[in-house]
């Protein structure tokens, strides 16, 4: 293991070229994270742009983040889980179908270990673009 002195990721080969810095879009975030992570962070991408194409991809505090005249709904990838975040309205909305997750307001947890809840997610942003907007 190599762990880049920059920006502190760790790779298996020494001097792995990789995208060391911070991240502008949503390429450059999901590069930025550890390989075996990048299929589900590209997954929930291709979610959330299904569910309300309209919106605009951008970075916003730091996160992959749909946008569209405000912040809709975010996602990041942590150690442990996926997390999305869709304000804390959202989570009280679907908290009867969250429960199978580890939430808390304004937060989704999915473990990476779990496949990715495709209906619901989906489901979420789009409730997102339709409340939030107005
Ligand atoms: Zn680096």
């Amino acid at each position: 293991m190599w762990k880049c002195p920059k920006c502190g990721r760790s790779f298996e080969k020494t001097d792995q070229p990789h995208y060391c810095g911070k991240p502008s879009t949503i390429d450059e975030y999901i590069e930025g994270q550890d390989e075996a992570l990048r299929p589900r962070l590209k997954e929930v991408r291709q979610i959330i742009k299904e569910a309300i194409p309209q919106a605009q991809e951008k970075i916003s505090w730091s996160m992959p983040t749909y946008w569209k005249g405000k912040n809709l709904i975010h996602f990041a990838a942590s150690k442990k889980h996926l997390g999305i975040y869709p304000g804390g309205e959202a989570t009280t909305v679907f908290a009867e179908e969250l429960k199978a997750y580890d939430t808390s307001k304004g937060t989704i947890r999915i473990p990476w270990k779990e496949p990715l809840p495709r209906d619901l997610i989906g489901k979420i942003a789009l409730w997102c673009y339709e409340t939030y907007q107005s």
